[in-house]
């Protein structure tokens, strides 16, 4: 009997958000409106998000003993993740500056702070809870070699999911034990490095990418739902068809959902198909964490 349908290993950060009318240049100053302070990080997203679904899901990441952690630490806690796993100092939590535009772009600027000092060694101080975890689930907003760490970790029969955002090039040893590799358009050429000059097809990328050496890989494609590939051929998602408001934290809704599934021992397309239901229900929302839905509410869309 595993403790935890999901192991979410990775970033938590603050995201500090001001509306401008319009981006400074070098040297310049502009006003801004209201600072607004949310939580946010790829890992504290997907814990959140598996959480509020109702996945028992705990979360291995590293937050500052400062006001940002305990925010991290209290939205974690309202969503029912467990945070027995979240280690507290060392250095300020992450932190996310955001400048929003009034046509909506983002310019963002990261601090890591704590999420850099999660270390290999915190990842084997908490093999318990690996043990105790049916999907260990991974992005790259932690250092790659806590990435490698996580891999070499994993308990027999436990399954692996990655979304390698921010791409970058992976070792082999990473890729081989995904199941799925998660990617979106950027991610997936990043990873595939040259050879993803040679088509703007998602199915042509996935087939490259598994012969990298993943037992599975999704790409995800917003609007246009998904595609999951595998040993047993490349199937489409299609996408659900809603009213879209704001597509942050999409991506970490559908991984999420996806990593939760497949641990409860669902067929990856099928898996995938709940998946683009909950991600769909997250661009209805406004905000990263706020907008996750519950599986009622994934229900009823
Ligand atoms: P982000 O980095 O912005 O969180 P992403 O690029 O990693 O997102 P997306 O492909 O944008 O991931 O979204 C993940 C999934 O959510 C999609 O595969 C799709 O199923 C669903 N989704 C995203 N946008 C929409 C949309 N506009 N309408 C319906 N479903 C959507």
């Amino acid at each position: 009997m595993n403790d935890y349908d999901l192991l979410v290993v990775g970033s938590a950060n603050a995201d500090l958000v001001i509306g401008v009318d319009r981006r400074p240049g070098a040297g310049e100053t502009v006003l801004g409106s209201d600072l607004a302070v949310h939580p946010g990080g790829k890992g504290a997203n997907q814990a959140v998000a598996a959480a509020r679904l109702g996945a028992r899901t705990a979360l291995l990441a590293r937050v500052g003993d400062d006001e940002h952690g305990r925010l991290l630490l209290d939205s974690l806690r309202k969503a029912g993740a467990d945070t027995v796993g979240v280690l507290v100092g060392g250095a300020p939590t992450g932190v996310a500056l955001i400048t929003v535009d009034p046509s909506g772009d983002n310019s963002i600027v990261v601090s890591p702070g704590a999420n850099a000092r999660l270390t290999p060694s915190d990842v084997r101080a908490a093999v318990s809870l690996f043990h105790a975890s049916r999907v260990v689930s991974t992005q790259l907003e932690i250092p790659l070699e806590t990435v490698v760490e996580v891999v070499r970790n994993l308990p027999p029969g436990s399954r692996f999911v990655l979304n390698p955002s921010p791409p970058r090039p992976l070792p082999s040893e990473v890729l081989a034990a995904c199941d799925p590799l998660i990617v979106n358009e950027h991610e997936a050429k990043v990873v595939l490095g040259d050879s993803a000059g040679v088509s703007d097809q998602p199915e042509d990328w996935a087939r490259l990418l598994l012969a990298k050496g993943p037992r599975s890989v999704v790409v995800t494609l917003g609007g246009e739902g998904a595609l999951v590939a595998s040993s047993d051929g490349i199937t489409r998602i299609p996408s659900v068809e809603v009213k879209a408001v704001d597509t942050t934290g999409a991506g970490d809704a559908f991984t999420a959902a996806l990593a939760w599934r497949l641990g409860s021992g669902e067929p990856l397309d099928r898996a995938a198909a709940y998946a683009a239901r909950v991600g769909a229900a997250t661009v209805t929302k406004q905000g990263a964490q706020v907008s996750f839905p519950t599986a009622a509410e994934v229900a009823a869309l």
